[in-house]
């Protein structure tokens, strides 16, 4: 039995916040001094993704500072999970673990490890309601979309989120733990749980209103900009999907539009993690088996084109550019420049996957899989291979009056507007007005679009060489 005076661990991980946090509430509930500890672990620093590990360290220093003005604080050690986990819990003496529970196969491995050495118990946190939980009658998982959003708003409602508390236990001074780490605040992004919380009322008491017609406008801000705040957990699910459904119950009929879709938005991020947590394989190949023999293109300066933004269309290179630009990227922007590499380039969606966590603030391995695999038309609940976005159209459609692009391609901002979607279509001397030379300040267009479109037909047709 443990002691008493034996204190409990709240392992931190990516619910990098004291509100609405059942792990701390469950620690909390033991009535035992209650340990915030944060791993830093070598396998995910190694990453590539430097916005995101900024965005992280930020976000452990706005943490500290929350705790510490409850009398608490964090602590921070470096090692492999598992070994650092039990060496403290032994170190300190500690009765439990309490950690939020994680679905990603890595998270799932860890976790495992991490319970065969210490008394780990997982709380729900990361979803509104656990992906073992919105299954079909038989038990299985659900693989559409519209099925699983009804299964899941017909489950019981999730409660009020849970406040913090104004005090939390002391942690003893003597500890020996790392200082906390250093890095770049990231200037679109604070990372703190009072911005997330800010975000949200701030969308919820404007755009949300007109979020079904302005989400997908690349010129405006018509969605919330949550997403790298939900990825980290600086603000629960349950407390988005709370706040939304509290300002539905309030909307008149007619208004309800917006904030029905944005809660469908939250609904899919649900979805998506549910996908990996039943089907993990999804990290590694197509989720449609008879889509797993396309045949891509090895292009390697195609690819590098699209991912410096060099692709002649200027809508999927003012997205590619937005991306190393902020770290960040509009929705319709990521299908677009997503379905340029895949049907247009036909190379393979795991390649643009890849580019995509490496620099997305908000890249998640289940949302960004699931968005590759949707506009590839490869995976579940996935857009039918034959519809093809065209880049001409969706630019024109989105950004009508080309001030997405012209705000991240300098370049352009001089060319007049009816030729902002297709310069290549500037003659000579309209070229000379706008002091712009086409294959020198801008490139020509990669591929036809009519041709590429053709042959991306073709080749997801012969699949598996029929
Ligand atoms: C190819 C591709 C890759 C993507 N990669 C990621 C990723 O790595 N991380 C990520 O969070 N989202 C990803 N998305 C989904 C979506 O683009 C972003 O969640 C959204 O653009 C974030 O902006 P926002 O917070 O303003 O969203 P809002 O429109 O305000 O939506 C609110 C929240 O709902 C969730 N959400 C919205 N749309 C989706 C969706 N289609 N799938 C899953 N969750 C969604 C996000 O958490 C988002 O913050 C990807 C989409 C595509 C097409």
């Amino acid at each position: 039995m443990p002691s008493k005076e034996a204190p409990v661990i709240w392992w931190l991980r990516r619910d990098l916040r004291v509100n609405d946090n059942a792990a701390l509430a469950a620690a909390l509930s033991t009535g035992q001094a209650v340990i915030p500890l944060f791993i830093l672990d070598p396998v995910l620093l190694r990453s590539e993704a430097s916005a995101r590990v900024n965005f992280l360290f930020a976000a452990l220093r706005s943490l500290d500072e929350e705790l510490r003005q409850r009398g608490s604080r964090l602590l921070v050690l470096r090692g492999e999970p598992a070994e650092t986990l039990s060496a403290f819990t032994h170190q300190v003496g500690a009765a439990m673990v309490f950690a939020e529970e994680d679905y990603s196969p890595y998270a799932r491995r860890r976790d495992t490890a991490a319970a065969k050495r210490v008394p780990l118990t997982l709380t729900l946190g990361l979803t509104v309601h656990h992906p073992a939980a919105v299954v079909k009658a038989d038990g299985k998982p659900y693989t559409v979309f519209t099925p699983f959003s009804k299964a899941w708003k017909a489950l019981p409602a999730s409660g009020k989120p849970w406040q913090a508390p104004t005090r939390l236990p002391e942690v003893k001074s003597d500890l020996f733990v790392q200082p906390l780490p250093e890095g770049a605040a990231h200037p679109d992004f604070p990372a703190s749980e009072r911005e997330a919380q800010r975000r949200l009322n701030e969308f919820l008491a404007g755009p949300a209103a007109a979020y079904q017609e302005d989400r997908n406008r690349l010129d405006l801000e018509g969605t919330s900009s949550l997403s790298p705040y939900l990825r980290f957990g600086l603000i629960s699910s349950r407390a988005a999907v709370s706040a939304v459904r509290g300002k539905i119950s309030q909307a008149d009929p007619a208004d309800r539009g917006g904030l029905e879709t944005w809660l469908n938005e939250l609904i899919w991020r649900e979805f998506y993690q549910s996908i990996l947590y039943h089907f993990p394989g999804v990290l590694r190949e197509a989720f449609q088996p008879g889509m797993r023999a396309i045949r891509w293109r090895s292009a390697a300066a195609d690819l590098a084109a699209w991912q410096a933004g060099q692709t002649g269309y200027p809508v999927v290179d003012a997205a590619m550019r937005q991306l190393t630009g902020m770290n960040w990227m509009h929705n319709r922007a990521r299908m677009i420049a997503a379905s340029f590499l895949v049907k247009d380039l036909l190379i393979d969606w795991r390649e643009g996957e890849r580019w995509f966590m490496r620099h997305l603030i908000d890249g998640d391995p289940a949302a960004n899989n699931g968005g590759w695999q949707w506009t590839a038309g490869v995976g579940t609940d996935a857009a039918p291979y034959f519809r093809i976005f065209n880049p001409i159209t969706q630019s024109v459609k989105f950004d009508p009056h080309g001030a997405y692009i012209r705000r991240w391609l300098p370049e352009l901002r001089r060319v007049p507007p009816e030729f902002i979607h297709q310069p290549w279509l500037m003659d000579l001397e309209t070229q000379r007005q706008a002091g712009f030379v086409l294959g020198r300040d801008y490139p020509y267009p990669l591929v036809d679009h009519a041709e590429s479109k053709t042959r991306a037909l073709q080749v997801y047709r012969l699949r598996g060489g029929a």
